[in-house]
């Protein structure tokens, strides 16, 4: 069973303000020199930065889709040259700015559905042999019967779909849409950062295109925002790789790792651990024991007082708060671990029954599909003078989970608690 990954806005919010910044500054009439400099380079500074940093991370879609950006960016800056210099448009403005708007949105969604494939080099071939039969025969038919083209492709009009608001072909608007439908379901399949940036992308494009010849910017520096916001994506997938736990979403070993170095004097650190782990594992299969490992995760997620939960490693997790007390955190702590043991999970999967029938029919849910539980040991440890570096105090509130599990399982230890619940009192020399 592969895990499922969740919706988020975080997806969204880089590639949103990219894009609404282009637009913004792409409506302004007047750019200072410096900025109308920059922007004058920066595509084909994105094109060569993003598609090398792209290519390192293997990510071929999203180097076709710079390409796709650029060369409608190329084609369409060479036609607003000759306007802005000559006051008039080329004699093959209208058929390549039509071209430009039905080839980019058919060729950006083509790419941004085409899911990558493991051979880098076949996906490279693959697509960059799409391209350049498509463009191919585009071009030979556009040089050799321009009028029949563009004749073509203003003929397809519906007086019902028409808006007075439209600026584009019908036949732009509808590879429009069709792209943003596709790229929307890739997202929905696969909520990931790139597909999110791929789709505002999109938009940002779509924006765009009306406005080639109306803003004097909006061309240069929505193509900028949009190739930038496709690389950003992939950096911030590269981030996500690095710092959050794929199987449960949490942030992982190493964001706890970083975290440590920026704390506080006061912090207090729980270490979790799953009960009786290998046995669930051995009796329902690791399959469903990953769907667990999961659904603990989401509860430890909502810990109260200002907790956060990390994968730790394995069935381990930490929960880390921040500038608190013991005496603050244990009520939260106590509440999570209730919430867990009483936590009747409901597994998806009709192929994870129990092996053993017996345990299968105990665990049954009265619901029809099988439910189970688990439940957690946690043990707590603070930072104070006895336990200074983070390190000690893992290993502090490491103690405290083996103290709780000596103890029998299922419960919170303090650090110095022993097995009846005692806390040790240090004596402090006279
Ligand atoms: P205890 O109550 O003492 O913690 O017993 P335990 O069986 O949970 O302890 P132990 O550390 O021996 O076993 C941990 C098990 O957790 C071993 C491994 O099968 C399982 N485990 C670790 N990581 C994963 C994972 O990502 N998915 C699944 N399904 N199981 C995992
Ligand atoms: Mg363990
Ligand atoms: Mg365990």
């Amino acid at each position: 069973m592969r895990p499922r990954a969740s919706y988020r806005v975080s997806h969204f919010l880089p590639p949103l303000l990219l894009v609404l910044g282009g637009g913004v500054v792409g409506s302004l009439t007047a750019l200072s020199d410096f900025f109308i400099s920059l922007f004058n380079v920066l595509p084909t500074l994105l094109l060569l930065l993003g598609g090398a940093f792209c290519s390192a991370y293997g990510r071929v879609r999203q180097v076709a889709l710079l390409l796709v950006v650029y060369l409608a960016y190329y084609q369409l800056d060479t036609q607003v040259d000759y306007y802005q210099a000559e006051g008039v448009v080329r004699e093959d403005a209208g058929l390549v700015f039509h071209l430009v708007s039905l080839l980019l949105p058919m060729l950006y969604g083509l790419y941004g559905c085409w899911e990558e494939r493991t051979h880098l080099l076949q996906d490279f071939v693959a697509r960059g042999a799409v391209l350049l039969a498509l463009l191919g025969v585009v071009v030979a038919l556009g040089s050799s019967y321009p009028d029949a083209v563009l004749g073509f492709i203003g003929k397809v009009h519906w007086s019902w779909l028409h808006g007075s608001w439209m600026r584009l072909v019908q036949l732009a608007y509808l590879a429009f849409a069709a792209a943003l439908v596709a790229l929307m379901l890739v997202y929905w399949r696969q909520p990931r950062p790139q597909h999110a940036a791929q789709l505002l992308g999109l938009l940002g494009v779509l924006w765009m295109m009306p406005k080639v010849f109306m803003l004097p910017h909006a061309l240069h520096v929505m193509s900028s925002m949009v190739m930038l916001a496709l690389t950003a994506s992939v950096a911030h997938e590269a981030y996500q790789m690095a710092f959050r736990d794929e199987l449960t979403g949490l942030p992982g070993r190493r964001a706890l790792n970083e975290r440590l170095r920026r704390l506080g004097r006061n912090y207090v650190l729980a270490m979790t651990d799953v009960d009786h782990f290998k046995k669930f594992n051995d009796t329902y299969g690791h399959d469903v024991g990953d769907q667990v490992l999961r659904l603990v995760a989401s509860r430890l997620r909502k810990v109260g007082g200002g907790g956060k939960a990390y994968r730790y490693g394995g069935e381990e997790f930490t929960i880390l708060f921040s500038g608190k007390t013991m005496d603050e955190c244990m009520p939260h702590l106590e509440a999570v671990r209730q919430a867990i043991e009483q936590y009747q999970m409901q597994l998806r999967d009709q192929g994870a029954r129990p092996k053993n029938d017996d345990a299968g029919r105990a665990k049954r849910g009265a619901a029809g599909g099988q439910s189970v539980s688990v439940t957690i040991s946690i043990g707590v440890a603070e930072r104070d003078a006895e336990q200074r570096t983070p390190e000690e105090v893992i290993k502090a509130a490491d103690q405290a989970l083996y103290s709780a599990k000596s103890a029998g399982r299922n419960r919170v230890f303090r650090h110095g608690e022993n097995r009846r619940g005692a806390v040790r009192v240090k004596r402090t020399p006279a």
